[in-house]
């Protein structure tokens, strides 16, 4: 089965094919630490993750780079607020974020430089540039990367070169569309810096945004690589001027394919940091929600969509996987003995077939998903007509626990096992006892017991039960 993605570049469906067969190697421009990360980063951090373990799961060996911008005009700017130095500043949000992405259960990539251990290779790219031509010093003494040297400067984010104005420069790290200028590559130190500064062939200074992601992607990737990711907000200036660096320093192609996430947004709003319209992983968390149900809602819609936030979302995300957790139970308890239908068989291989199509659909997540509801919904109505056996119920189970490999969602054995305390089973296992026995007053009073526990007992069809949190 191949994998179809949608790139950036050409703005169209392409079928994946890696540089060297049988591997896949991406670079994801990883986060800013001066703050903690809110939920719409997260968004494409979690689609990173998505594409990372759906590449695994078609049997790519896979080598991520995830890089932490810990210099740019944010980070110097907010620890000389705080009065820190910027390497004590970004270290509180390097390790928050460390812990962010576990409570997301965001698979860790294979290297996460940071940008201040890569000085030196930035600069040696820097000096490429000027050497060829690419690259020049202004008044300021800072370096700029002169885009009317790069014919194909504007090829992904499609702008149209003949109507700009040549020679004018930007030294800020962000911009827009509309003020398409030489961009800085080394910005020459001034007051605004502080202590922030590296020695350089061009005097004290410090680099630029976009040289950062070129000088780490091509260390631990190669000239040439598979995939770059990002928000679609970091398609420019951010991405355009990493082609135009590294195309310009290599005279080769730089990345094949690009994958940009859509915005997640928040009241009809990219939610972002400068509008103050956020929510930080941590405070959702405080608010009651578990990174399961947080990773479920960002998962949810197809990453080239606008997702909308809502705290009924969440509620959403929590009600169904705790359908799952039972529809898990349901299947773990089951009694009846008996040969594997040849029938079951063949719904596991189709579920099977259309959850990997989907994902090799451009990570069709929406159709992975109605996959998944539509064999919950069949496998559930044969529990309840008891035409499954413990062979199809296990065969179906490893069936979920493959899927889980990409979602990591489901926790297909956390859900039967291990999570009911044992004095609530005890209890519950008493009044069964009391039930048996016909001894319904007893029973009830147990069931209040619990109750007041924070548990529920339920009675299943076969004589058991089962015990839920309330
Ligand atoms: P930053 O730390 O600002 O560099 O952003 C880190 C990543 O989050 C980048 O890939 C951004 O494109 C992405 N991002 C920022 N805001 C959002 C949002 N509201 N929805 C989705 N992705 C976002
Ligand atoms: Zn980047």
């Amino acid at each position: 089965m191949t994998i179809k993605f949608f790139n950036t570049l050409g703005r169209r469906l392409e079928e994946f094919k890696p540089v060297n067969a049988g591997e896949a190697r991406m670079y994801t421009c990883g986060p800013t630490v001066y703050n903690y990360a809110h939920i719409g980063n997260f968004r494409a951090y979690v689609f990173e993750d998505l594409l990372r373990r759906t590449l695994k799961y078609f049997g790519y060996k896979v080598t991520q780079v995830m890089n932490l911008t810990d210099v740019d005009d944010k980070t110097i700017r907010d620890s000389r607020k705080q009065k820190m130095s910027l390497n004590d500043f970004t270290a509180i949000y390097k390790q928050a974020f460390f812990e962010d992405l576990k409570t997301l259960r965001i698979e860790p990539a294979e290297f996460y430089p940071a940008a201040t251990d890569h000085i030196n290779e930035m600069i040696a790219i820097i000096r490429s540039l000027l050497d060829q031509g690419f690259a020049y010093q202004a008044e300021d003494r800072s370096i700029y990367f002169s885009i009317a040297k790069f014919p194909d400067y504007g090829k992904l984010a499609k702008i149209d070169m003949e109507n700009q104005r040549s020679g004018v420069r930007i030294k800020t790290d962000e911009y827009a569309k509309d003020s398409v200028a030489d961009f800085a590559l080394w910005k020459a130190w001034d007051e605004n810096d502080g202590e922030v500064k590296w020695d350089s062939p061009w005097g004290p200074g410090r680099p630029g945004w976009h040289i950062e992601c070129s000088a780490m992607s091509m260390k631990y990737l190669g000239k040439t690589f598979d995939i770059h990711t990002g928000g679609i907000d970091n398609m420019f200036p951010h991405h355009e001027d990493e082609i135009a660096q590294s195309e310009a320093a290599n005279s080769c192609r730089y990345v094949n394919f690009w994958l940009h996430c859509e915005h997640l947004i928040i009241n009809g709003e990219k939610m972002s940091k400068s509008a103050g319209n956020f929510f930080t992983l941590r405070e959702m968390v405080e608010k009651g929600f578990n990174g399961r149900e947080i990773r479920w809602v960002l998962l949810s819609a197809h990453y080239r969509k606008k997702l909308n936030f809502t705290f009924e979302a969440c509620e959403q995300a929590r009600m169904q996987l705790r359908r799952f957790s039972d529809f898990f139970m349901r299947l773990k308890e089951l009694k009846q003995n008996g040969v594997a239908s040849p029938q079951f068989a063949e719904t596991l291989r189709q579920a099977a077939d259309s959850f990997k199509a989907a994902l090799g659909d451009d990570l069709n997540i929406s159709e992975a998903f109605a996959v998944l509801f539509s064999l919950q919904r069949e496998i559930n109505r044969l529990l309840d007509e008891n035409q499954i056996n413990r062979a199809d119920a296990d065969a179906a189970l490893e069936l979920f626990r493959n899927f889980d490999t990409v979602l990591a969602l489901l926790d297909v054995d956390a859900a039967a096992e291990g999570k009911v305390p044992a004095q609530i089973l005890e209890l519950a296992e008493k009044r069964r006892n009391a039930r048996n026995t016909k001894d319904f007053a007893a029973a009830d009073a147990i069931r209040d017991e619990l109750k007041n526990l924070g548990w529920m007992v339920e009675d299943a069809p076969d004589g058991g039960f089962r015990c839920k949190p309330l």
